[in-house]
């Protein structure tokens, strides 16, 4: 399918500070793409860039194979980091002027948000003044107006910041709808844990720095150590793990388990499989619990920053 937004070797100082070295990316249409990494990483420096609010001071960004122009702007929805409205505005007159400036028409851009406010269920919203709202209220409807006019490109810079679970849920649960029905997707967020279930591709960034990007599935396959945890329930604990010291490396896992069962983490060589493992264990426990440790997002980025040092 092909890339929608490449950036090639994208630099930008402010004064003496470096916020992006050298930083190319590839965002492959139709994909969710998580640009993660700490605070003060370059995250919203480069979706600035994109958006072309701020200018880079090196480096080239294509948007469908042209180079980024002023045009391009109507083809991208952006939700800023900093999220401003205007607070003694009424919730629909806001909405729908600021989907005008998108382009809609007024009775378009009317239909179109009356369907996204029931569905994000914030209909009795829409005659509350702003200032009414709380934080992740206010966020839902900057959410709406950022996707209203249905861009080939959404770029939203923290968006599960500022709300509660069943919000964030809510909204994780909207950009995977807006992928499925064509749209190019980019987050950026500094909270790995949570969000890894909806990347297919990601850049990690670090101190102006990309250090590591690909498609999420491959880079977690790169960094699998082919360890397995189970559960093992057995009458003599200290004979078993005897048993299965002559033969594998293991520590103690920690997972929850409704049994009292003996918990470890077993490390494999290469060219032993986890049927190998579990033949071995059958033969000598009842095995209650298998499963391949896969490396979170924030393990794999814990990793590379460390080597990058
Ligand atoms: P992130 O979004 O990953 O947290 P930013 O891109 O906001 O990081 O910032 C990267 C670095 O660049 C930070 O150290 C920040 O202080 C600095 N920075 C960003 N914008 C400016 C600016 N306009 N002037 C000076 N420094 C800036
Ligand atoms: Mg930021």
């Amino acid at each position: 399918m092909g890339d929608l937004l490449v950036t090639e070797s994208v630099s930008k100082k402010f004064g003496d500070f470096t916020a992006l070295n050298e930083v190319s990316i590839r965002v492959p249409k139709g994909s969710i793409f998580g640009l993660l990494g700490p605070n003060g990483a370059g995250k919203t420096t480069l979706i600035r860039i994109i958006n072309q609010i701020t200018m880079p001071d090196a480096g080239r960004v294509t948007l469908d194979g042209e180079q980024l122009a002023s045009h391009h702007i109507r083809d991208i929805g952006y939700l800023p980091e900093e999220r401003g409205l205007y607070k003694s505005m009424k919730v629909g007159e806001q909405a729908l002027y600021l989907a005008q400036l998108k382009g809609l028409s007024k009775s378009e851009a009317r239909q179109r948000l009356k369907i996204w406010f029931e569905r994000l269920e914030i209909g009795d919203w829409w005659n509350k003044k702003i200032l009414e709202l709380s934080k992740g209220m206010a966020q839902k409807i900057q959410f709406v107006v950022t996707v209203l006019h249905e861009p080939k490109l959404l770029i939203f810079d923290e968006p599960f910041s500022g709300f509660d679970p069943i919000n964030a849920n809510l909204i994780k649960d909207e950009i995977l709808k807006l992928r499925d029905n064509g749209a190019t997707v980019i987050f950026s967020t500094h909270r790995m844990e949570s969000v890894e279930e909806i990347c297919d591709h990601i850049a990690l960034l670090d101190k102006a720095n990309k250090i590591l990007e690909g498609r999420l599935s491959d880079i977690k396959r790169q960094f699998k150590t082919n360890t397995f945890e189970v559960g093992l329930i057995t009458s003599n604990e200290e004979k078993l793990k005897a048993l299965i010291r002559e033969r594998f490396d293991y520590s103690p896992a920690d997972f929850k388990s409704l049994n009292r069962d003996l918990k470890l983490n077993i490390k494999l060589s290469d060219s032993e499989t986890s049927n190998d493992l579990l033949s071995f264990l059958t033969n000598h426990a009842e095995v209650n619990h298998f499963n391949e440790l896969v490396p979170s997002a924030n393990d794999i980025f814990i990793q590379t920053v460390k080597k990058h040092k």
